[in-house]
């Protein structure tokens, strides 16, 4: 009997291998950073050669040091950065130009060009998106439009476009599976998430040639073999980053979300099998599904400056030597002491929305110290987390069930507690810090038989702490009345600069 499930997470700085055992546990793991480009003001680019030699050199150390057989793998997960796109040549096997990264800006005034003709409802109701040099459409248009002699290969049929994820399955298959799964194919803006189809008009409008673009599958499906050690092992599960965590913190019922608290922080909420409109600038997606169900969906948001806030206080404010010892001197003050801190560094996401608001700190007096920022800091990560989830509960019927979390900073008990008191909802802190990686390996295991079904993926997940709400009532809602009136006056000073 096969003992383990190995997962490839391919993030946006580095590529890991992690092999998972029967329950779920770890037992060996292999991590390589590789190079980033930034050879424009705003641009990121990666090369897609070296991402894959990479993972293949993690994949084949995680195994070596395991000291385990490759035949005793049952199938491979693979989770990865979204809407990075690669385009290659597919007689060559090389890619015609360097990756570009979802961060890169390149192609904003394509995005823009496109609100301003009067594409955003059509966009958004197709792909449940807001038009954005994020996501891939128009990265793939700039790679067709800026490298010499693409778009003649493209329409002759001799190039291949992949997100990461498609471009590694490539690329372990030999070329024999050009592939990507629901949740990878729904940050392209160029795929229909209600038809579940690519979309002609959209390929149209970006003058994308449909022989390009990868098969779409579930995320748990058939992706051919790859070979390791001598061994070939099944590739069965595939899903993006945000929606293998939501998968591997079995979020699998509607009203279910999850929250990691990284540099900024991502939520996503299962919503069922309907996708849900949602008017506060949230994102629909598809959610990872397994072959032979009926495909799920979800509701994203995120939170620009999360974590990223105590690095600020450490880094640039001196308030602190390590972003940890914050739980502690926010615990030495008994209150915020109405001090709020908002940090919308680089503008205000949703519910908000508001691109040139700029950070402030309010109702500071002399009385105020530093203990009071450091403490309003962890409050604001655990606000703008709150906005998410309260536009997120307008989008369904059910109530919210629960939050889970993860993320380096799920760890400050602090804002955890000042999470659940706020949100008035339980937080659970899963056991795995590697959800994502783990949701990849749940998709792949299930495909196989490896694990029997959901019951027993989320009879897996250990949860470390859970915390309820113990905040009063009053006290709350005098809270959110602070944090409303900080958020006003950020967004009153930003229409006051502009005017
Ligand atoms: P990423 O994956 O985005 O690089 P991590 O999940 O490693 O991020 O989390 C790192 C971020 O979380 C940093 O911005 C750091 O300041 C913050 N962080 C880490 N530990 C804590 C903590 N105990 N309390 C508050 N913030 C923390």
């Amino acid at each position: 009997m096969k003992k383990y499930i190995l997962s490839l997470d391919e993030g946006t700085t580095s590529t890991r291998s992690i092999l998972f055992d029967r329950k779920g546990k770890i037992i060996a793991s292999a991590q390589k950073e590789f190079t980033q480009y930034y050879p424009a003001s705003g641009w990121v680019e990666q090369d897609a050669m070296e991402i894959y030699a990479s993972q293949y050199a993690t994949m084949t150390e995680a195994v070596v040091a395991s000291g385990i057989s490759p035949d005793e793998i049952a199938a491979v997960g693979i989770t990865n950065q979204r809407e990075t796109s690669v385009v290659w040549n597919k007689e060559t096997g090389r890619p015609i130009a360097p990756a570009i990264v979802w961060q890169c800006r390149r192609t904003e005034p394509l995005c823009e060009g496109l609100k301003t003709d009067g594409y955003e409802t059509m966009i958004r109701e197709k792909t449940g998106l807001p038009i954005d040099a994020y996501f891939s459409a128009s990265k793939i248009r700039w790679i067709l439009d800026n490298t010499e002699g693409a778009r003649d290969a493209a329409e002759k049929g001799n190039l291949l476009f992949g997100t990461i994820d498609t471009w590694l399955i490539w690329k372990l298959t030999g070329g024999k599976v050009h592939a990507t799964d629901l949740t990878n194919a729904s940050r392209t803006m160029l795929f229909n998430i209600h038809t579940r189809t690519w979309d002609t008009e959209l390929l149209a409008l970006f003058d994308i040639p449909q022989n390009m673009l990868p098969e779409v599958k579930m995320s748990a499906d058939d992706y051919g073999t790859l070979h390791l050690l001598g061994e070939e092992i099944p590739i069965r599960g595939v899903a993006g980053d945000q929606q293998a965590a939501l998968f591997g913190q079995a979020c699998f019922s509607e009203g279910d979300a999850k929250n990691t608290y990284g540099t900024g922080c991502f939520l996503l909420m299962n919503t069922g099998t309907s996708p849900k409109k949602n008017d506060s600038g949230l994102i629909t997606t598809l959610a990872a599904t397994e072959y032979g169900r009926t495909p799920e969906y979800a509701l994203e948001g995120s939170v620009f400056v999360g974590g990223a806030v105590i690095q600020w206080l450490r880094d640039e404010l001196g308030f602190l030597r390590d972003s940890a010892d914050s739980a502690y001197f926010a615990q030495k003050v008994k209150d915020n002491g109405g001090v709020y801190v908002v940090p919308a560094f680089t503008g205000l996401g949703a519910p908000h929305w508001d691109m040139h608001a700029r950070g402030t700190i309010t109702g500071l007096t002399r009385g105020s110290g530093r203990n009071h920022i450091i403490r309003a800091a962890l409050e604001s990560i655990a606000y703008q987390t709150n906005d998410i989830l309260g536009a997120m509960q307008k989008s369904i019927d059910t109530p919210l069930r629960s939050l889970k979390v993860d993320g380096g900073a799920s760890k400050n008990t602090f804002l955890m507690q000042f999470q659940s008191d706020i949100s008035a909802i339980a937080v659970h802190k899963s056991g795995e810090t590697e959800a994502t990686a783990l949701g990849a390996a749940f998709l792949a295991g299930l495909a196989v038989g490896f694990w029997k079904d959901r019951t027993e993926l989320a009879s897996l997940c250990s949860v470390s702490e859970i915390y309820f709400p113990t905040m009063r009532k009053e006290e709350r809602e005098k809270n959110l009345i602070g944090w409303n009136k900080a958020v006003k006056m950020t967004t009153y000073l930003s229409a006051l600069e502009r005017e």
